[in-house]
């Protein structure tokens, strides 16, 4: 962190020296460029008649001439007094916007069919944005070239490069294709790399990543002019769209990447202001090219565009480096990223004349050759490092979405879990509600039927006794009118209370209705239920109740008792309840407070009941 400060003042220190060097060059021309070059940019056409010949040609003061949009301008070229250094293995090397287009005559007004690649050529090769003239050939006579411009809204640029020999030349500018090709080719198939990855997680930022990675691999070719005759496309027009669409793009993903919204309020205002400025010259060259008559920029593009790739350089690194110092990493990256590519723009804008005519410097060989070829050359690799980053974030944030689905999984399943044992417990409740009588805690009416076809089952199967009790409360309608129903209530509980006290655990005590209970005992004959039955109704008996006003007071119940038949096949649950509900009415009828058997036979039973 405390690296980053210090690292950024070396850039800038490094760039201040840069600065001064070409600063020092300024104005300082030589006269050979003088001789050399000379040039007529009239209203009127110079169609190259003797007498035209003779028209005033101004020395290029410059090493960059200037067309007027739509314009027309000429270049004489002329080597009377060359020096020793420009012998005739010397090229001059001429470099020209790709909207402008060139037609090369000689000394007489004829027009000479420009040969393309060609190495043998006497007078011109045409490489890409490149032209390179013999200077042998310049000294045989004066050479002359029109330049005409097919910008409508923009001034054009003709600039000169300098001198070296063919093979230099020929090998320098083939490089020059070839890395333009390389990171063409790396930047568009990174953009749909990235592209297929914004889609498929459904990211914006990536798309527009994609977009910004897209437009300058475009950039590139069409600035370049990589010769790819198949596509037959104007070069020109594409790289006049491609650059405001770039620029823009890369201020918004310096704001949404760098998140100066977040953190450099003016930097992202800024940022946005020539976004907006670059929609606006997208919108006008549109125009232009559908035929509208638009009024053209009051600007050089090349003066403009360096003065712009300063500024945004400029407000870029300075986000980067605020937002970074907060803790955001992605600002890191951006900065990382994009400072080589900003070195090399901040040198070719200081230190090549042609590019940077805001500072009117000469010839500029001030930087040594290995230099020059490595921005010139090599300029364009030094964007692939943004992709590269783009690359990294998308493997960042793929990554933080990777873990956060994990975490999100994790809390899904503790919920599922906090949720399924909150169900279970319901169930439960909801079981108990079901099979329980509320007020007793006994079994209720629907749980005991159950019971009863349970134990019948057993009772079959392992010819075991199964005894069934029916209890009713004697004359309860008294208590509860004597007493009230509360209490009445209370002594039914107190009843029920007594069966747990009173039975084994393996027998079910229920509330089968009113004040009337079921006990069922399972491997119960009659002496053993006899004992139980005695047992029971003696301990009802023997209750003490209280009443709502302390009255004490006891109930007495009948208990009718009966058996399940296992070896009469035709025995069923109704018929056993059936027995032990007549067993009962005679203990009520027998006078209350009594224990009744039903016939333990089956027949003998239905035949009592008979
Ligand atoms: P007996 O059985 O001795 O013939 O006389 P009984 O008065 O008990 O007769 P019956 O079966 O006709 O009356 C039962 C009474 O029990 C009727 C009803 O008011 C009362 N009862 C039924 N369920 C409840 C209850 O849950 N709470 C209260 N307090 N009373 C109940
Ligand atoms: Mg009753
Ligand atoms: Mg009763």
């Amino acid at each position: 962190m405390t690296r980053t400060p210090f690292r950024l003042s070396v850039i800038l220190a490094f760039q201040f020296v840069l600065l001064c060097i070409a600063a020092g060059n300024c104005h300082a021309q030589t006269t050979l460029k003088e001789e050399i070059f000379s040039t007529y940019c009239g209203a009127a056409d110079l169609s190259l008649q003797p007498q035209n010949i003779a028209v005033i040609w101004q020395p290029m003061i410059d090493t960059a001439l200037l067309i007027p949009p739509k314009g027309r301008c000429w270049m004489r070229l002329s080597a009377q007094n060359q020096r020793s250094d420009t012998n005739g293995s010397a090229y001059l090397i001429l470099q020209r916007s790709p909207l402008i287009d060139t037609v090369l005559f000689d000394g007489q007004g004829k027009e000479i069919t420009q040969s393309t690649h060609d190495r043998q050529s006497e007078l011109a090769i045409e490489i890409g944005r490149r032209i390179l003239f013999p200077t042998a050939a310049l000294s045989n006579g004066p050479l002359y070239v029109r330049f005409n411009s097919s910008n409508p809204i923009f001034q054009e640029r003709v600039i000169n490069k300098g001198f070296s020999p063919l093979s230099v030349g020929v090998m320098e500018q083939q490089r020059l294709l070839m890395t333009t090709i390389f990171a063409a080719v790396v930047l568009l198939t990174s953009a749909m790399f990235i592209a297929s990855f914004g889609i498929a997680l459904r990211d914006l930022d990536f798309g527009i990543y994609s977009i910004y990675t897209f437009a300058l691999g475009v950039t590139l070719i069409a600035w370049d002019q990589v010769d790819l005759p198949i596509v037959g496309i104007n070069y020109g027009w594409v790289w006049q769209f491609g650059c405001p669409i770039s620029e823009a793009m890369l201020c918004w993903l310096a704001i949404r990447f760098g998140k100066f919204d977040r953190h450099s309020i003016v930097v992202s205002r800024i940022l946005k202001l020539v976004i907006a400025f670059n929609v606006l010259l997208l919108l006008w060259s549109m125009l232009a090219k559908i035929g509208v008559p638009v009024m053209p920029m009051p600007f050089d593009r090349f003066s403009y565009d360096n003065w712009q790739d300063v500024l945004i350089g400029a407000l870029i690194m300075i986000g980067s480096w605020r937002g970074g110092r907060r803790g955001e990493r992605d600002c890191y990256l951006l900065l990382l990223s994009l400072t080589p590519s900003m070195i090399s723009d901040f040198i070719n804008r200081i230190w090549d004349p042609a590019i940077a005519p805001f500072l009117q410097s000469s010839l500029g060989y001030a930087l040594p050759h290995w230099l020059n070829k490595t921005i010139h050359f090599n300029g364009s690799l030094t964007w692939l490092a943004l992709p590269m980053i783009f690359c990294f974030a998308l493997a960042r944030r793929s990554l933080l979405l990777h873990r956060s689905l994990i975490d999100e999984r994790k809390l899904l399943e503790e919920r599922v879990f906090d949720r399924t044992m909150e169900l279970h417990s319901a169930m439960k409740e909801l079981e108990l509600l079901a099979t329980t009588d509320s007020l007793t805690g006994l079994a209720n009416r629907r749980s005991m039927n159950e019971w009863i076809n349970h134990e019948i089952e057993r009772s079959c199967r392992f010819h075991k006794p199964l005894a069934l009790c029916m209890i009713d409360i004697d004359h309860f309608k008294n208590i509860n009118d004597t007493f009230g129903h509360a209490t009445g209530d209370l002594a039914i509980a107190a009843i029920a209370k007594t069966f747990n006290e009173t039975i084994r655990k393996t027998d079910i005590a229920s509330r089968y209705g009113g004040e009337e209970f079921l006990l069922l005992m399972p491997e119960t004959d009659e002496i053993e239920a006899s004992v139980v039955t005695e047992r029971l109704r003696e301990a009802i008996q023997a209750l003490q109740l209280y009443s709502d006003d302390n009255h004490v007071f006891a109930v007495t119940a009948s208990i009718g008792v009966a058996f399940f038949d296992h070896q009469a096949a035709e025995d069923t649950m109704s018929k056993l309840l059936n027995r032990v509900d007549k067993a009962l009415y005679r203990a009520k009828n027998a006078g209350r407070n009594q224990v009744a058997f039903s016939s333990s036979q089956f027949s003998a039973d239905a035949a009592f009941s008979n």
